[in-house]
């Protein structure tokens, strides 16, 4: 009996992975056509100057409307791009768009912001990918200078002397450049003080942590005070309420993006905020 069960469970399980692999391959074909048909978009979430309280810049985040199956998070969208080739025309629509509204907003006469983007791990490792960020540049008309580019630790994969290679092509046009969710994998500072960065955003489970976890909060300031006294700017990621507010002040961390101020927005929604801080 108990071998009919465990034999059962194996059927079970075996036909429960080919549906997942059937899902995966159908939500992948989903993809191919969503790129085309327009069911991606992006939002854009506003980083905020911790003592003016004005916005100097918002992270584009991919979002994904399906007809039937609704809105699909990037969590679930990039590794899926990552798995195929869809992450080099994805990434270049993300690219492109994002560096076109930014310009947009220019254009209107509104002042004018850092458009920050996620770069993917095989995105970042495509050989063409430096000449892809100037193409983009150079078709919207953005200069360099409102662009900035966001890398994590799991750029690790490639070969550090590769990265370094990359991050310099990227820093010789002019785009600037942060490291994301930092704290959260390999940090090795050593290697971190020698790439050429002028961003670190901080994780935000170590945000999560602050007035409940004396650890979290340790780290949180230590990050912030690293990242000081390398010369580069910190954003704090993850910030929902007033006692974060309060401890980063204290801290003197330079940017917030966090729901405390703004959830990711539409365009148009930026627009309007931005109207009202241009003078
Ligand atoms: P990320 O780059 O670290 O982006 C920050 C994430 O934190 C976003 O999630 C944002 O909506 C969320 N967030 C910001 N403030 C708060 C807050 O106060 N509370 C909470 N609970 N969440 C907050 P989202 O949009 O789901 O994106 C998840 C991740 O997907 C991003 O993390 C990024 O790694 C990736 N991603 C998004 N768009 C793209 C893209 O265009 N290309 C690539 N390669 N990755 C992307
Ligand atoms: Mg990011
Ligand atoms: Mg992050
Ligand atoms: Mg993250």
């Amino acid at each position: 009996k108990a071998k009919e069960n465990g034999r059962n469970q194996y059927l079970l399980c075996s036909s429960d992975l080919k549906g997942e692999v059937n899902r995966q391959n159908q939500l992948t074909n989903f993809l191919y056509r969503a790129l085309e048909k327009g069911e991606l978009f992006i939002e854009y979430q506003p980083q905020v100057h911790l003592v003016s309280g004005k916005i100097t810049g918002v992270e584009s985040l991919l979002r994904w409307r399906h007809p039937e199956l609704g809105l699909i998070s990037p969590g679930i969208i990039i590794p899926l791009a990552e798995q195929t080739s869809l992450i080099n025309p994805i990434g270049e629509w993300v690219l492109e768009t994002a560096c076109q509204q930014n310009k947009k907003w220019q254009d209107m006469g509104l002042k004018p912001i850092l458009m920050a983007v996620n770069i993917s791990a095989s995105q970042f490792k495509n050989p063409h990918f430096i000449s892809q960020v100037e193409g983009v540049l150079q078709k919207t008309g953005l200069k360099p200078e409102y662009l900035e580019v966001e890398i994590t630790e799991s750029m690790a994969i490639l070969e550090f002397s590769e990265i370094i290679r990359k991050l310099n092509g990227l820093k010789s046009i002019g785009v600037s450049i942060a490291i994301d969710d930092f704290g959260t994998e390999y940090s090795s500072l050593g290697r971190l003080k020698m790439l050429p960065l002028d961003r670190l955003k901080m994780d935000k489970q170590f945000i999560d942590g602050i007035g409940c976890n004396h650890k979290d909060q340790a780290i949180a300031n230590a990050i912030i005070q690293l990242g000081k006294s390398l010369g580069l700017s910190v954003v704090a990621e993850g910030v929902e309420d007033e006692d974060q507010i309060a401890f980063l002040k204290t801290s003197q961390c330079d940017l917030i993006q966090g729901y405390y101020y703004y959830k990711p927005l539409s365009a148009l929604a930026i627009e309007e905020i931005l109207k009202k801080e241009t003078k």
